[in-house]
């Protein structure tokens, strides 16, 4: 769907699907060139990266490998809960893998931090993180993200993968919603 399916919902759009696909393409390009020569493994954050993850692979011109990992961070609400548990854990060892991170968004960094500190006891060869997405806060913290999309504002957005209640997944935009949408 794109946004004139769901007229009236966002308050406005931060980013057209042509305007995702275009930046993810300079990733590709740029990840494709920092790796060259490595078998990389490319593991996704369930489930916000899925369309980040199919695209971005795509894009991309080497060898990849893909493994996902689910892990609790938001509610059904709007606002992190501080709770971060894995629900599905990756079924590769990464064990001496060049292993890129795929990211939906970075709000606080709080996901992020967990994951990383969690990977890295298992000994990668390098650990890289992509991030469609970015917030202030965590632009502000010290977690290095190599690749970012987008840097956007302190607003909760919907589409490309994120979700609102289980919805707006499968938009082919990213936006914010309008308010009559939460109440
Ligand atoms: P953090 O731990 O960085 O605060 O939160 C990261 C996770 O919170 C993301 O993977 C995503 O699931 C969720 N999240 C953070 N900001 C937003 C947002 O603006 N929209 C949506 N739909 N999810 C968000």
């Amino acid at each position: 769907m794109d946004d004139r399916d769901i007229t009236g919902d966002l308050d406005r759009v931060l980013y057209s699907a042509d305007e995702v696909a275009a930046r993810l393409a300079e990733l590709a390009a740029q990840i494709d060139a920092d790796y060259a020569g490595k078998e990389l493994l490319l593991v996704g954050v369930l489930n916000g990266a899925v369309m980040v993850m199919a695209d971005l692979s795509r894009a991309m011109k080497s060898h990849v490998q893909m493994d996902w990992m689910a892990i609790s961070s938001y509610g059904s609400g709007t606002q992190s809960s501080g709770v971060v548990r894995i629900l599905k854990d990756l079924t590769t060892d990464i064990s001496g893998r060049h292993v890129l991170v795929v990211e939906d968004i970075i709000d606080t960094g709080l996901t992020l931090s967990y994951l990383i500190s969690n990977l890295l006891s298992r000994n990668p060869a390098s650990l890289g993180i992509m991030t469609m997405f970015r917030k202030p806060e965590a632009a502000r913290n010290a977690v290095e993200v190599g690749y970012v999309g987008f840097d956007i504002p302190n607003e909760f957005v919907v589409g490309y993968g994120l979700d609102y209640d289980g919805r707006y997944r499968n938009l082919t935009s990213v936006g914010t919603l309008s308010k009559h949408v939460y109440s």
